[in-house]
């Protein structure tokens, strides 16, 4: 028998997750500019396929997840759209997910014992 993590076993891909790997798909596809980042702002501006547009992405926390959000008419309606994905991609957006999770992490370990319990009683 084969020993499997429960979390791994319960918890498939999900449709979210699925929208940003079609969207990935779909930038490898038709993406022909490198994005360019601005830190000042800390957004990325992405080209369409043809580069006759522009749109931007930004960084956002959603429920204490890390996503990405894009000003283009699929993003305006909360789509995961390719520019995005584009964006997320990217190996120092993943490590910035990943100091995020971690960071998150750490925040709930402090959370323990008096804290957590008076949480419990607010
Ligand atoms: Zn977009």
């Amino acid at each position: 028998m084969v020993a499997t993590s429960p979390i791994m076993s319960k918890s498939p891909i999900n449709a979210r997750q699925q929208a940003w790997i079609r969207a990935l798909d779909r930038a490898r596809l038709v993406s022909t500019h490198k994005p360019t980042y601005s830190p000042s702002r800390d957004s990325y501006r992405v080209y369409s396929a043809h580069a006759e547009k522009e749109y931007h992405v930004y960084p956002v926390e959603l429920d204490g997840h890390l996503t990405y959000e894009c000003d283009c008419k699929a993003g305006e309606r909360g789509l995961v759209c390719w520019h995005a994905a584009l964006i997320a991609a990217l190996p120092g957006e993943c490590s910035r997910r990943a100091r995020h999770r971690e960071a998150q992490r750490q925040a709930v370990n402090a959370k323990s014992g008096h804290a957590l319990l008076m949480e419990c009683f607010e």
